[in-house]
Formats: C-alpha cells, structure tokens, sequence
C-alpha cells in the first residue's frame, strides 16, 4: 500500500533518517501508477528513467549535495515540454512529437533535484473542464470512478489525489489548476500572471496561461511556486520582482484579515446546496475567529464568463494556427498538397472541443466582428480588473467556492457547450485580472466527494495567500 505523504518534509525526514530511499519511493508511486492505470491519469511514465534519477539522488542524499525538491517526485501535465520528452497536450495532432527543448520551469524544478515520474492527461490543448475533451479519454476520479476528474489539469489532480506521486504541476488559463485540485481533494495554487514563465508550455491563451502546483500541502505549494517563479529571458511578460522564499517565509497567518465573499455564491440556485454550505460554514469559522467577512456584489459575474471565453478562444485561435501538419506531429497520410495537408492534418488532428474554439476564436477576430466581439471583451476586461483591484483596496481576500458543484459524472450528456462553460464562473475572475488564486481542499460531501473553496489575492501576494491558506487549512 502506498503511503501518501502530507509533504515533502515529511519525505524529506525519512530520507535523513534512513527509514526510505528515493528509490523505494519511485517504486511506490511506480507499483500505484500501474495499479491504478485505470484511472487514465497517465499519457506516458518515465519509470526507468525516473528510478535512475532516483538511485543517483540517493548516492547524493548521502554526500549532503542536493537541491531542495530532493525527494519530490512529480508529475507534469502534458503540455509542458521536457527535452527528449513526448509531449501531446492529449491531441491527435501532436502525436508522435519529442519536445527538444525543456520548459524553463522544468529546467529550474530539475536542478533542484526533483524527479519527473510521466507525464499526465489532460483536456485537449487544455480546453476544458472536465478532462473528457483528451484523444486518449477522461481521466477518473479516485474518490468515484465514476466521477470526472476535473480539467484541464485532470491526470495532473488525479495523481496527486491517488498517490502516484507527490505533486505535480499544472497549467491554468480559466481555472484547470483549481478546479481538478477541487475535484480532487487537494491544493491547486495558480500564480500571479508573470510570475512564472511560460516558455516551454504549449500555449492555450497567451495573456492569461500560468502553471501552477498540485499538491498535499500549502507548504509544498509553497516549495514549488518558489522554484518555479522568477524573471526568464525567454518569456519577456515575466515579472522583474524578486521571488521570496515563499517556503521558508511560510508562516501560519495570524493577523485579523478583512475577506470578501460574493452573495452569488450564497444566493444563486445554480450552486450547489452542499457547496454552499461549506462556505457558509468556513465564513462562519472565520467571522467567529474575529476576521471581518462580508458579502459584496460584483456586478460584473454575468460578463466573466462570456468576455473569458471570447479572449480566450481569439487567442487559442492564433496560437493554434502553427499546428498545420507540416512543424509538429501528425500529417494526414491523405494530403496531396500543401492546402490538403493543411486541411486535411488539422481536420484529422484536432477534436471537436478545439475546432469549436478555433472557430469561434477566428469569428470573433474576423473584420466585421472584431469591435463588436473581441475589442469589447477587452474593455470589459479592463472593467473586472478596475473593479477587483477596488475590492482589493478594501479587502485582503475574496473568498468562494472554486466551483458551483462536485466532480460530476463522466459521459454526462451535454448537449449546449454553454452549460460547461458557464461552470468556470468562479476560476475565471483570477485568470481575467490576473491575480493569484489558490483552491483548498474542503472536506467531501456527503457522497464522498472532495470540495474546494477558493481565495483570491492581490498581485503578486503569493505569501500573504500561501500564510492565510495555512492558516484556514488548520480551521
Ligand atoms: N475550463 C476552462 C476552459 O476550458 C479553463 C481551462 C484552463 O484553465 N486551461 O477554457
């Protein structure tokens, strides 16, 4: 049986003290990946590699000379390059494609010592919520196989959730690092947009795409944010700022905090009563600690969804025009030209979930439509972030849920994409100012499935979120 570790210092204490080796551990979450290889978390496991990386750390275990991730095993989502790595973002058009370079981020987690055990399933260029729109299917959530995992990040939660690693990293546009830690029982951290570079992810929406950690614990979010975060030359919207040692700076916060909440997520039926009840349960804890909470309107929550999945898409749009049958991956054996390889590569490659976005990305950029559909959503952009930035002049958090309902059946039938979309309505507030967000697990409802609640944050105050989540994580 697998022994799930509440973080990496547990690990690490194990290791000092001679009770486990990196390698019995790799082994660990090796024998669980195989026995739960029906869960779908996986597009490829690096075992051999991942267990030669291991028995090397523990001769340098033994020398003193190790990186702070010593003993982390991870996994990354599979839109995140690693040199000589396939990488797929679960799509048919990249089938077959090494990476031949890594991400900057997987470069900087490597030299810290940790190891990459495989690589994880996802939604299709990470379009999507519930991992159901990958070429190679949906992922299964641990806690009910017959539950979704969450998405996009879904293999990622999943194989944290099921112990078949230690944490892993994921990338979140509108909510795909939240939403499947939610789903799943664990914490999700996205940053704040900059703070973590981008070179090396496969790119979904340009101006919003962060990763972000999976983990057991703040603390090793914590960790990983700090490892990962900091100014890179070769992604120029990367943020100068210093990064603090938002580990070692880790500390239970225990100032009295001022924390908004959205009504909406009290009073709208299209929440779930369970998911209600835990907010309203944790607003109590927190009121009766003596934080001052209260409820605010933001008269902006009908267009957050709309104006995130009319940018979103424009770009999505764009950044996928490179996949064209000819650079990457897949070509139609059917193309006889230049136009059919095109045609053809890009109508064989891409699922109905992204060619839906394509579309609807190229119409509302088209000539005619640009002011009325992609010009605007920018202004109304530009509104969300005047008014987040106004409740943050007043308040140190906002609070709710990080989606309406539990993981949902898979297969679900869903005939309206709307319906799907509109699920991302509490995610996507973060991802449209940019500021940094965190999903905490919750405790589970009454069939069992993990809950997450949400907090929201000020630019780039990692620490400030990561302290207060320690601290609500213990209420
Ligand atoms: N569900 C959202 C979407 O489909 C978020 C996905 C993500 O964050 N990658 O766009």
């Amino acid at each position: 049986m697998a022994k799930f570790y509440s973080s990496l210092s547990e690990i690490k204490g194990g290791l000092q003290s001679g009770k486990i080796t990196v390698e019995e551990l790799v082994k660990d979450y090796l024998s669980q990946i195989e026995k739960n290889a029906h869960l779908n978390a996986f597009n490829e496991v690096f075992g051999q590699e991942a267990l030669q990386q291991a028995k090397d750390l523990d001769k340098r275990l033994k020398q003193g000379k190790t990186g702070k991730l010593a003993g982390m095993v991870i996994a990354i989502k599979d839109n995140i390059c690693y040199k000589d790595h396939k990488v797929s973002a679960s799509s048919k058009i990249l089938a077959g494609f090494k990476s031949i370079y890594s991400a900057t981020i997987v470069e900087r987690l490597l030299a810290e010592d940790a190891i990459i055990i495989g690589r994880c399933n996802c939604d299709e260029f990470a379009m999507g919520a519930s991992n159901e729109s990958s070429y190679y299917g949906p992922v299964k959530n641990y806690a009910d196989e017959t539950k979704v995992s969450g998405g996009s990040s879904g293999g990622s939660a999943v194989a944290v959730q099921a112990g078949m690693c230690h944490a892993a990293i994921g990338t979140d546009t509108g909510g795909s690092v939240r939403q499947p830690a939610a789903f799943c029982g664990v914490v999700g951290l996205k940053p704040t947009y900059g703070r973590i570079s981008r070179h090396g992810l496969i790119a979904y929406a340009s101006s919003f795409d962060q990763a972000g950690p999976i983990t057991r614990s703040v603390e090793d979010a914590a960790l990983l944010l700090e490892v990962m975060a900091g100014a890179d030359e070769y992604d120029s919207t990367t943020a100068q700022k210093p990064v603090p040692a938002y580990a070692a700076d880790l500390k239970k916060s225990t100032e009295k905090k001022k924390i908004a909440y959205l009504q909406e997520s009290i009073s709208s039926p299209g929440v779930d009563s369970e998911v209600k009840n835990t907010l309203i349960n944790a607003i109590d804890k927190l009121r009766a600690e003596g934080h001052t909470v209260k409820p605010i309107a933001f008269e902006y929550l009908d267009y957050l969804v709309p104006a995130y999945y009319i940018l979103v898409t424009a770009e999505a749009s764009s950044n996928l025009a490179r996949f064209d049958g000819v650079h990457y991956g897949y070509r139609s054996p059917a193309a006889t030209d230049l136009v059919t390889t095109y045609k053809k590569s890009r109508s064989d490659g891409f699922g109905k979930e992204v060619k839906r976005r394509i579309m609807l990305g190229t119409f509302v950029l088209s000539a005619g439509y640009y002011d009325a559909y992609y010009a605007k959503a920018q202004k109304v952009r530009r509104l969300i972030q005047e008014k987040t930035d106004k409740i943050f002049e007043e308040y140190d958090f906002i609070l709710m849920p990080t989606a309406p309902e539990p993981a949902y059946s898979i297969g679900k039938e869903v005939t309206d994409p709307v319906v799907s979309y509109l699920a991302d309505i509490f995610t996507v507030q973060a991802s449209l100012t940019g500021v940094p967000a965190i999903s905490l697990p919750s405790g589970n409802n009454s069939k069992g499935l993990p809950l997450g609640l949400q907090l929201l944050a000020k630019h780039f105050n990692e620490q400030e979120l990561l302290n207060f989540s320690k601290y609500f994580m213990e209420l």
